[in-house]
C-alpha cells in the first residue's frame, strides 16, 4: 500500500486532519504517569489504563519501534456529553482503519483511540479478564503519552479547556511501521 493510499484510507475513515510523525518523536513523560497515578480516579478501574499498562520507559520504547505513526485531530463539540455517546462512533471508525491497515499489510498497525475504553457497564479491571479484547486499546495518555507536547510539535491545536461546553480539541494515533 503507497503513502498515497494509506493517506485516503485514513481520510475513507473520516479522519482529514492528520500528521505524521517518528515513533521517537511520540513525547512519552512520568508526569503523564505521575498524575495518572496520583490523581485520576480511573486509575486502578480501567483494564486499559494503569496501572494494567506497561512502565514509562517500557513505552518509550514501544513508540520507538515505530517510523510512521500518524496523529489523527478532531475538534469536536462535545456538550458536556459522556465521551462515549460522541466517541463510539469515532472508536469504531478506528478499529476499522486499524483492520484496513492491518490487512493491507502493515502487520504493526494499532490504534489507540482519543478516550478510556467504556465498553462494559463495569470495567473487569484488569488485561487478562477484558471482556472485548479484539476492540479495547490504550489511549495515549495511558501509555505515557503527552498528548500535549506532542500534537503542537506537529502544529496542532490543544489547550486546557475551563468549560465543557466549549469545542474540544481530541487526538487518536495509527501506529503504522
Ligand atoms: S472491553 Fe470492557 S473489560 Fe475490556 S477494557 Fe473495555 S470496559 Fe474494560
Amino acid at each position: 500500500m503507497s503513502h498515497t493510499e494509506i493517506e485516503e484510507c485514513i481520510r475513507a475513515h473520516g479522519f482529514d486532519e492528520f500528521a505524521w510523525m517518528d515513533g521517537r518523536d511520540v513525547r512519552v513523560a512520568q508526569w503523564v504517569r505521575f498524575k495518572c497515578r496520583m490523581m485520576c480516579e480511573g486509575y486502578g478501574v480501567s483494564a486499559m489504563c494503569p496501572p494494567n499498562m506497561p512502565s514509562v520507559e517500557e513505552c518509550r520504547e514501544f513508540f520507538g519501534e515505530y517510523r510512521r505513526i500518524a496523529l489523527l485531530h478532531l475538534e469536536l463539540d462535545c456538550g458536556g456529553a459522556p465521551d462515549e455517546d460522541v466517541l463510539g462512533p469515532v472508536d469504531e471508525a478506528l478499529l476499522a482503519l486499524e483492520r484496513e491497515a492491518f490487512l493491507r499489510g502493515y502487520e504493526k498497525a494499532m490504534v489507540l483511540p482519543m478516550t478510556v475504553c467504556y465498553r462494559c457497564r463495569s470495567c473487569s479491571g484488569s488485561v487478562a479478564s477484558c471482556r472485548e479484547k479484539a476492540a479495547s486499546r490504550p489511549n495515549p495518555e495511558a501509555l505515557g503519552v503527552d498528548v500535549f507536547a506532542t500534537a503542537r510539535a506537529l502544529g496542532f491545536p490543544i489547550e486546557v479547556l475551563d468549560d465543557v461546553d466549549r469545542k474540544q480539541n481530541r487526538y487518536a494515533m495509527l501506529l503504522l511501521e
